[in-house]
């Protein structure tokens, strides 16, 4: 089911890129495994899956540390994408190869400060909150200027790109004016910036509304429940 499932949605991404006049090898695929066993992360990594979507820092360490001395390990990229706490930073630094949601400056900070400990320059993206709910993290976008500013003298993190969460509706369509937005934040910083420091990374878009997102130039996607369930 995993197999069919990844090829399926392999197949809505490479009918959107054609349409859209983009190559399908400029988008990553991360597969999010909350609440996932090993067995099933291993299925998909059979599968083709070389990025992992996690939303819990203690739930990663279980799967890294289960997956690490295994053939499935070499080549594999992990992703942050939930709500990041700075006491779990230590650990997150040591799995991560990009941590998508960073919403302030005292995380980044953070983050920076434990990069430097172990010698590593931490990607990251900063979290948007489109929408504006109050339910959900993120810097709201008229703060992003600065908080972008501000990371970019810090030395271990490297600012990529932005990420974003729409709210969770049963008509993707509703969803675009936000994808659309964050692409226009994105597109405003790079603007403002020289242009070898231009954010090049957009991840927005989950199993409902993946297409609509890729369409408004997402080319990073987080898939977890079209790849395990259906
Ligand atoms: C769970 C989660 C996803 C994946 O959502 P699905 O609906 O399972 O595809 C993507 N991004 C974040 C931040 C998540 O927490």
């Amino acid at each position: 089911m995993i197999k069919e499932n990844l090829l399926n949605i392999k197949a809505r991404i490479d009918f959107i890129c054609a349409r859209t006049g983009r190559p399908s090898v400029g988008i990553t695929l991360a597969c999010v495994v909350k609440n996932r066993s090993v067995e099933e992360i291993k299925q998909a990594l059979d599968a083709g899956i070389t990025d992992i979507g996690e939303n819990k820092v203690q739930e990663a360490g279980l799967h890294f540390n289960a997956i690490r001395n295994t053939r499935y390990a070499s080549g594999l990229n992990w992703h942050m994408v939930g709500h990041l706490q700075t006491n779990k930073v230590r650990e997150a630094v040591k799995i991560f190869a990009l941590i998508h949601s960073v919403d302030s400056l005292r995380l980044a900070e953070e983050i920076d400060r434990q990069a430097a400990r172990i010698n590593k320059i931490q990607d990251i993206l900063i979290e948007v909150n489109v929408s504006q709910e109050e339910s959900k993290f993120g810097i709201s976008p008229k703060e992003l200027s600065d908080l972008v500013a501000a990371i970019r003298v810090l030395k271990n993190v490297r600012l990529l790109g932005l990420m974003a969460m729409a709210p969770a509706t049963d008509e993707p369509q509703k969803v675009r004016v936000y994808f659309r937005q964050l692409r226009g934040l994105l597109e405003k910083v790079n603007t403002e910036c020289r242009p070898k420091d231009a954010l090049v990374i957009l991840s927005m878009g989950m199993s409902h509304d993946f297409e609509v997102a890729l369409e408004e130039g997402a080319n990073l996607v987080r898939i977890g429940k079209a790849i395990f369930e259906v």
